[in-house]
């Protein structure tokens, strides 16, 4: 039997002709994009899109800009460079990306794996999937899996259970983190059966992916209540995104109402410099600026760490708006009101 959420995937929008039929306008120009970069859109996260040009809209449907990018990378972080087997990434020393489908419930526009995802170009078979065990295995540094894709949670129940059967076996590997945008993008695909086979598997986390508070649905909050009743602790990126999220009214909401769904902001990403997505990039200051408004303004559980993917694998680098104005005999600070305040640090 098909599960309900794979039916629903199948009735997604791929071509022009479709999206043109659905909100009647002709989409025909942006062939040429689909083309380069797949589009999906599925019934549900299309039922959420209000109007042409909304944020979600943004998120989901091409653009012509996407082929008129002359500043960006087609592998911004280097991962293809930093692969020692196919789809596992090794940049840091004690932890590993580790790509197990090229399948995604919605093609984002923004995605920093825009040159493969959903394309002939990244391919994952199990055999594939074997060669990354076997260098877990050999590489005992490594405590720290990060299963990413493509979206983990389109694998098959089967599948996905196999392939943490696998994980779990390597005594080297402590911690698994599963990287899905499925509790936005699709949660019906987080079934009461799926949640009862990722509590096999703790210590397991789940970082998820919402860029903007009209994601969080009554479906999503289901979802996210039935992973984290199976003891899995939520946490969430959020990657800045020109006419998406650039504000901090935006942002603020969208982490208080994460942590009403119990899932813990955990990164703000800058945009990575990946090609076909410049016209989503915000200046830095806008990063810091959000933060500024957040940090003593609100709880800290509401606040991520603002972070930069460096270009070129270089991992990724926390800013901060500085409270530190000199550091010395005496620590000169500025608190979350601009008042001026002191600590000794006289010390030896
Ligand atoms: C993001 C990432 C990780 C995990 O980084 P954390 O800061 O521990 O969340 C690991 N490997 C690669 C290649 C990554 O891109
Ligand atoms: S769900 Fe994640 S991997 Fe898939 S297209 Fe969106 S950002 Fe990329």
């Amino acid at each position: 039997m098909i599960p309900p959420w794979k039916s629903l995937l199948a009735r997604s929008i791929t071509t022009p002709e479709q999206l043109s039929r659905h909100f009647g306008q002709d989409f025909s120009a942006l062939a040429p994009v689909i083309e380069q970069f797949p589009m999906r859109i599925n019934p549900y996260y299309l039922g959420l899109i209000k109007t042409p040009g909304d944020p979600l809209w943004r998120q989901a449907v091409p653009d012509p800009r996407e082929l008129d990018d002359h500043v960006c990378l087609v592998d911004p972080l280097d991962e293809e460079n930093r692969s020692p087997v196919e789809n596992l990434v090794h940049t840091y020393p004690d932890r590993a990306l580790f790509l197990v489908t090229n399948q995604c419930a919605m093609y984002c526009r923004f995605c920093t794996r825009k040159r493969k995802v959903g394309t002939p170009r990244m391919l994952v078979s199990r055999e594939t999937m074997r060669e990354a065990f076997a260098y877990l295995r050999k590489n005992k540094q490594i405590r720290d899996v990060l299963i990413s894709g493509g979206d983990p949670l389109l694998l098959s129940d089967e599948t996905l259970g196999w392939l943490l059967d696998n994980l779990r076996a390597i005594p080297s590997v402590q911690i698994i983190r599963i990287g899905s945008r499925v509790p936005c993008t699709l949660p019906m695909r987080i079934t009461t059966r799926l949640a009862a086979i990722l509590k096999r598997y703790h210590p397991l986390y789940l970082n998820t992916h919402f860029n903007h508070p009209d994601e969080i649905t009554p479906v999503a909050a289901k979802a996210c209540a039935r992973l984290a009743g199976a003891g899995i602790p939520l946490g969430n990126q959020t990657v800045l995104l020109k006419g998406v999220n650039d504000n901090a009214a935006t942002i603020g909401r969208l982490m208080h109402e994460l942590l009403m769904i119990r899932v813990k902001p955990y990164y703000l990403f800058q945009a990575d410099m990946t090609l076909g997505v410049n016209h989503f990039r915000t200046k830095v200051e806008t990063g810091l600026e959000i933060m500024q408004s957040l940090i003593g303004h609100t709880s800290g559980l509401a606040v991520p760490t603002f972070a930069i993917d460096a270009p070129g694998g270089g991992g990724k680098i926390p800013l901060t708006p500085s409270y530190l104005t000199s550091l010395g005999k005496t620590v000169s600070l500025t608190n979350y009101l601009g008042a001026p305040c002191s600590y000794h640090n006289d010390l030896d």
